[in-house]
């Protein structure tokens, strides 16, 4: 060999590993001389990939045989930056196995070290294999929510600018009906591949929960990041093929460039959440950035959504309940209430629900504040019943708390702890719920409803498979949704539609609530429908627990 490592330099490389070796515990280390090509790799990665030596001339190249073929030009692209000296680190991600194995999912960050003539000298790096790690998705073989969570924390300590977007699947559920779902997975394991030959050594990407992806990148700009995000777009609107279709995907996309590292990774996620959210129900799809530049009212969001957050750790500092009486409609006695979500403190004042819930609703603590509402608004309700054997409390739950596996225990254990009675406690939700496996949410539901628990159909009509869920689901009641009734005084059509509702409640057996009652005049044209208890300002706006049992009294001595 015309260039072979002189037997100094192979000492030098060998202590430099050793030491190297030492801090990076758990991961496969590389360390390589760059004048010779020359490198040595950790022993337990030489048997995992089956490599010929723990030292080896040219590695990247003998490397590149163990790489998925689909993402040997990402890796070898990044290579080729760090050989030629474009580029002083590098941090992928691709898919490697012993040559005829299977592959496992790695990331692998190196970096250049130069020598006193600002010349390349050594490339160090380490591999993680996440197959071994635990922390990867098995559908797409992409990393998973974990590995999102700690990369993005990582960024954030480092303080270093990157680009973090979530990008979903729209209207997946409609794939999943129409073609089934063996062939939905197809369609978001194809989907990750491309997300990741997409991005290549530009960033990473993650799956983090059913049809949403991560991509950390290095995209410095929002305008970057829209023009990669519309080539995207225009690549899947053209068709994906799997098996013999080939099915149109619509996406949608949140984004937001870190550049403020004073906040924590679920405060960036819930952030993210929000921007894509919008991107989905408001702007068709089109990216939406989080913030543009951390202009004072977004700094204000933020960091109310951070104390929000903080407040679920601090014993439920700041969060209270108010109660909304429901009334029956043709008596208008109080019959029961609905307990409402508010957050207060001395700095931020009094936030209402829907501007926290829709935003922390994914975070992996709001199941605990449910059980916390829960557990309030039965406590508090439990004394009322001995003079209002009627009482009814509706609490209001988060799909995500569904999906939880301990839900159903919870509940009863909940009932347990504050000795209520399940059959007067109904439970609302809504059909969002629809994006939870239909067969989990029926037994829930069955389950609880065995005990007596009633469930309630919150906000009936607003979403696109309203009927649907009733079909699917056993509710005691439906609630019609306030827009459906504000202009009911002029609004011959909005007559009707109230009516047909009723009929598909009593179709299935379910009462119905309407929502959203303001005057007299709109009492007396809903009581003409087979309507049975209403909600509104015009009885009550969500009053705190004393006036809840003082308005009750007052309105059984009234009788
Ligand atoms: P929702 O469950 O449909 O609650 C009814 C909302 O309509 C309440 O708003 C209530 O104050 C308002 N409302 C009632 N009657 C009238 C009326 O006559 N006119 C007008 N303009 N509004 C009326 P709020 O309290 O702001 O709650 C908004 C939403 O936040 C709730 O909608 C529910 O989806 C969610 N939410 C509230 N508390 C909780 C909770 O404890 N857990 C969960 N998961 N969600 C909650
Ligand atoms: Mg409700
Ligand atoms: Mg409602």
């Amino acid at each position: 060999m015309e260039n072979r490592i002189p037997e100094n330099r192979k000492k030098y490389l060998d202590s430099l590993f050793e030491a190297f070796s030492l801090i990076a515990e758990g991961t496969y280390v590389f360390l390589c001389d760059m004048q010779y090509d020359y490198s040595r790799w950790s022993k337990s990665a030489v048997n995992f990939f089956q490599l010929p030596s723990e030292y080896m001339y040219g590695a990247g190249t003998l490397f590149l045989e163990c790489i998925h073929p689909e993402d040997r030009k990402g890796y070898a692209e990044s290579l080729e930056e760090i050989f030629s000296g474009r580029k002083g680190c590098h941090d992928i991600q691709y898919r490697a196995g012993r040559i005829g194995g299977d592959y496992v999912t790695c990331t692998c960050r190196g970096l250049v070290i130069k020598d006193e003539y600002e010349q390349p000298t050594y490339f160090a790096g380490i591999i993680r294999n996440h197959g071994l790690l635990g922390d990867v998705d098995s559908l797409t073989g992409l990393r998973n929510q974990y590995s999102f969570f700690e990369d993005l924390s990582g960024h954030i300590e480092r303080k270093e600018k990157v680009c973090v977007s979530m990008l979903g699947i729209g209207k997946f559920t409609e794939i999943n009906e129409i073609y089934g779902y063996h062939f939905g997975n197809q369609v978001i394991q194809k989907f990750g591949r491309y997300l990741l030959s997409f991005v290549g050594s530009r960033g990473n990407v993650y799956r983090l929960d059913g049809v949403k992806f991560a991509i950390i990148s290095n995209t410095s700009s929002s305008l970057e990041a829209k023009s990669l995000y519309e080539k995207v777009r225009t690549h899947l609107r053209k068709g994906v093929p799997v098996a013999d279709k080939r099915p149109i995907l619509e996406l949608n996309c949140g984004m937001l460039l870190l550049d403020d590292f004073d906040v924590g990774d679920q405060t960036i996620y819930a952030c993210l959440n929000f921007a894509y959210g919008e991107s989905k129900i408001r702007r068709h799809g089109d990216l939406v950035e989080f913030f543009n530049d951390l202009n004072e009212e977004n700094k204000l969001r933020i960091e109310k959504l951070h104390a929000i957050k903080a407040s679920i750790k601090q014993d439920y500092n700041g969060f209270f309940l108010l109660y909304q009486p429901v009334v029956n409609a043709s008596t208008e006695r109080i019959v029961g209430a609905e307990a409402l979500l508010r957050w207060k403190n001395d700095e931020y004042g009094l936030v209402p629900p829907d501007h926290f819930i829709p935003v922390l609703e994914r975070d992996p603590q709001f199941p605990e504040l449910g059980r916390w509402i829960l557990t309030k608004a039965l406590t508090d309700s439990k004394g009322l019943l001995d003079k209002h054997p009627d009482f009814t409390i509706n609490v209001n739950l988060s799909y995500t708390q569904l999906e939880k596996p301990d839900f159903v225990e919870s509940v009863i254990s909940v009932l347990t702890e504050t000795g209520f009675p399940a059959d007067h406690l109904c439970l609302e939700i809504t059909e969002r719920c629809r994006l939870l496996d239909m067969g989990l949410l029926k037994t829930i539901v069955e389950k609880l409803r065995a005990r007596g628990v009633r469930f309630a159909l919150d906000d009936f009509g607003t979403g696109f498979s309203s009927v649907d869920v009733v079909k699917e689901l056993p509710f005691d009641t439906i609630k019609i949704d306030r827009c459906f009734v504000i202009n009911i005084e002029d609004d011959e059509k909005e007559r009707a539609i109230v009516d047909h509702f009723a009929s598909i409640a009593a179709a299935y057996d379910a009462k119905v609530c309407v929502e959203g009652i303001e005057s007299p005049v709109m009492r007396d044209i809903l009581q003409k429908y087979k309507v049975h208890s209403f909600q509104g300002y015009y009885y009550s706006k969500p009053v705190d627990f004393c006036t809840l049992e003082e308005l009750m009294d007052g309105k059984d001595n009234d009788e």
